[in-house]
């Protein structure tokens, strides 16, 4: 094990989301085995034999890092009727590959550093593929990056540049190349590949949690009413929520997903199953595309009385363009959370008074 990476001694296993079981410390990289064959996938998560008092527990004590986290919030918004709630916006552009997938980044890639692969795998056309390579290439690992034939060149040319082995693939075939590595002892694969949807590497996630302590100091030692994550498959929102009941599970935010079509609103309001793949696309929001939902996603909504946020493409581009026009430069996925803010203060879900944290998942120059 390189002496970057020291294994928290309280780490104590993994545990699925959904049926309670244990599992012991390991890469079971599509879920709990169990729930995956009783033809429900779900995602497993880390467990610890003591937590941190006021933090949070993590699987690794040292990590690789390129100094993520601990990223600034911008207030004093003046967008829509924002100004009647506390709206603070978390500005994850400011992490090193300009993306909040950096945290995820160091602990998925600790996991393979602590565990002996020599290189990870992963889909990804955008911000995770990017950040994997960075993180992969600082840990010395290989990276090997699955990206579709309709990713611009400025992002295989990025990837290429941090060393990592682009591949092109049709988009389900992408998927199929993760899978082709789930049991290899060298290549770990770290983001999903499993239909029906399970999530990222649960290591990874683990990595999402300090946004809720960080939230919670930047909202004067009380965590936020709510927190609004743009959301594709719910890794960083049930990352962040995992953080906040870590904390005080008596005092957690809603989270509100946003998502571009109705996908995991579709299963929370007409009871769709999540299972299944969901029609729709998006052409403005690359980042929080795909047709999937998972459990995590749906446990996420559930378990904190929060909700599904649809912003369309013709709803997002005239948002973006103006919130660039105030000088606040996010990538068009996470332009979209500050509407879905705007709404939960308009419709009165967040009344005057509330504090709702919004993620800036990533900084409008990736989208140059
Ligand atoms: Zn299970």
């Amino acid at each position: 094990m390189s002496e970057r990476v020291t294994v928290n001694p309280h780490l104590s296993g993994l545990r699925c989301l959904a049926c309670g079981r244990s599992r012991p410390v390991g890469d079971d990289t599509a879920g709990c085995p169990h729930c995956r064959e009783a033809g429900a996938p779900a995602n497993l998560r880390c467990t610890y034999t003591a937590t941190p008092a006021g933090g949070v527990a993590l699987p690794y004590t040292a990590h690789i890092t390129l100094g993520e986290g601990d990223t600034p919030v911008l207030t004093g918004l003046d967008a829509g009727r924002l100004g009647e709630a506390d709206v603070r916006l978390k500005l994850e552009g400011a992490n090193p590959t300009g993306s909040h997938k950096d945290r995820f980044s160091a602990f998925a890639v600790s996991r393979a550093v602590a565990a002996g692969y020599a290189e990870v795998v992963a889909a990804s056309s955008g911000n995770a593929g990017i950040s994997l390579a960075a993180y992969s290439a600082r840990a010395g690992l290989g990276c090997k990056i699955a990206v579709t034939g309709s990713a611009p060149a400025r992002i295989t040319g990025l990837l290429r540049d941090l060393g990592a082995e682009v591949h092109v693939l049709p988009d389900l075939a992408r998927w199929e190349y993760v899978a082709r590595f789930r049991t290899s002892r060298t290549v770990l694969p770290v983001t999903n590949y499993h239909l029906p949807a399970v999530g990222s590497s649960p290591y990874g996630i683990e990595g999402f949690k300090p946004v809720a302590r960080e939230l919670t100091a930047q909202f004067g030692g009380r965590p936020p009413d709510w927190v609004v994550v743009p959301s594709s498959r719910g890794d960083l929102a049930w990352g962040v929520h995992l953080g906040f009941a870590e904390l005080d599970a008596e005092r957690v935010p809603r989270m509100c997903l946003v998502e571009p079509f109705p996908r995991l609103s579709a299963v929370l309001e007409e009871g769709a199953d999540p299972r299944g793949t969901f029609p729709g696309g998006t052409r403005f929001q690359p980042s929080i595309a795909g047709n999937t939902v998972t459990l995590q996603a749906v446990e996420t909504v559930r378990r904190t009385g929060g909700r599904a946020a649809v912003v369309t493409d013709a709803e997002a581009e005239p948002w973006h363009r103006a919130l660039w026009r105030s000088g606040i430069c996010l990538e068009p996925s996470s332009s979209v959370a500050l509407l879905a803010a705007s709404r939960l203060v308009e419709d009165g879900r967040a009344g005057a008074g509330a504090s709702v944290a919004v993620i800036g998942t990533a900084h409008g120059f990736k989208g140059m």
